[in-house]
């Protein structure tokens, strides 16, 4: 039975006045556990033995004699020997006896399976515990169903190898790290084969997961990840804001790109099949015209999330985007949970952001100010999982 908000009540009871901000030390960490220092908030940062130092060393909050913070962010860090075990029972124990609040990323859902996240982890989640699994391609609901109920454009899928009549992206995991894909494109149904073949023999992708692989259009335009955060807390109207706009840098596809056509024809027949590892992001923003769309699918987003898994998206997520050649926004993944790319403006804030709150405004400040909220107004079973 996955836990739900009845399972919660019990432990936000034990829970001092204001929480602990907690996350795991990978991926959007920072952003996090700055926006939550901004706020006042202490902050606790979950890592891996041997991936700590970042946090435990270059990010670690130093205070002066009063315990103001004068630098880094990380207040506290616990080791451990592998991730997953943050959720074992004692350190479960210790997460809610130190009144931790998690806000998931993609680190959590990734290194804690999520059986246990949704059935066992009995410490609060800020955001929608039951919505982490749809980022999964091989569930059977999944976001893109998710998206088709919704109404919201998607990339048009691909019945199989034998049916791909125009340019095409083949979407499954690499074969030997595991949370980096093994994308790669194609145009017709010999191309797939020949490339498959490569990919395997080079190690690339594994037989099995290219028999489940969904293969979709691909849609030729610049990809456009919108991070949007949704309260419960605020009126029905205000609910869905648009902090701000985020792009990828993959390798090696991003290297690739960069070279001249003829250079890239004299690699050798390996380098040519680039690989999209997200290595990093930049910032971007929209033409205006292109905001009205963008905020009608972020509505039906949250309608449909709401009616799917109540009580539906809370906190920040993103949906991914490439805008096609009408500057029609196509989505082709979906974040529920904080997006990686909120890091390009962690500590300086999104630029739509920060329009609307004037002042600087990170999507893990507006963690920080919502949970400040909630936990002010005795709201906090309203934005917690
Ligand atoms: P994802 O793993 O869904 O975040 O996708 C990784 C990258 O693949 C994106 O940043 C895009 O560059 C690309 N991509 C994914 N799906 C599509 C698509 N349908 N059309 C074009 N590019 C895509």
């Amino acid at each position: 039975m996955p836990l739900g908000v009845a399972d919660l009540r019990p432990v936000l009871a034990e829970y001092p006045a204001t929480p602990v901000v907690a996350a795991v030390g990978s991926h959007s960490a920072i952003d996090i556990t700055d926006g939550a220092a901004t706020e006042g908030l202490a902050t606790l940062v979950l890592a891996e033995a041997g991936r700590e130092a970042t946090y435990a060393r270059y990010f670690r909050t130093v205070r002066d004699p009063r315990g103001d913070r004068v630098r880094g962010c990380v207040d506290e860090v616990w080791t451990f020997p592998r991730f997953a075990e943050l959720a074992s029972p004692p350190a479960q124990e210790r997460l809610r006896r130190h009144g931790a609040i998690v806000v998931p990323n993609r680190a959590l859902s990734s290194y804690v399976p999520l059986d246990v996240l949704e059935n066992e982890f009995r410490v609060p989640l800020f955001g929608s515990r039951a919505m982490l699994r749809i980022e999964e391609r091989t569930e059977r609901e999944n976001y893109y169903t998710l998206l088709e109920r919704a109404g919201i454009p998607t990339p048009k899928r691909i019945a199989g190898p034998e049916a791909i009549d125009r340019l095409a992206i083949v979407k499954l995991p690499h074969a030997r790290r595991r949370l980096e894909r093994g994308f790669f494109t194609v145009a017709r149904p010999e191309e797939y084969r020949a490339k498959s073949e490569q990919l395997i023999a080079r190690g690339t992708i594994l037989p099995s997961d290219l028999a489940v692989a969904r293969i979709e259009e691909y849609v030729l335009g610049p990809v456009f990840n919108f991070n949007f955060f949704f309260s419960p807390l605020a009126p029905k109207d205000d609910g869905l804001e648009l902090l701000g706009v985020d792009e990828r840098r993959e390798s090696d596809l991003d290297g690739l790109v960069r070279l001249p056509a003829d250079q890239q024809l004299a690699l050798p027949e390996a380098a040519r099949i680039p690989e999209y590892t997200v290595v990093g992001h930049g910032t971007l923003t929209v033409r205006e015209s292109i905001l009205d769309e963008v905020f009608r699918l972020a509505e039906r987003f949250v309608a449909a999330s709401r009616e799917r898994y109540p009580p539906g998206i809370i906190g920040p997520f993103c949906l991914q985007t490439c805008l096609d050649k009408n500057g029609r926004p196509v989505v082709f993944d979906v974040a529920a949970r904080i997006g990686g790319g909120t890091n390009v403006h962690l500590g300086v804030g999104h630029p739509y952001g920060n329009a609307l709150w004037r002042r600087p405004m990170s999507s893990g400040r507006r963690v920080a100010v919502e949970l400040r909220r909630a936990a002010a107004e005795g709201r906090l079973a309203e934005v917690l999982t």
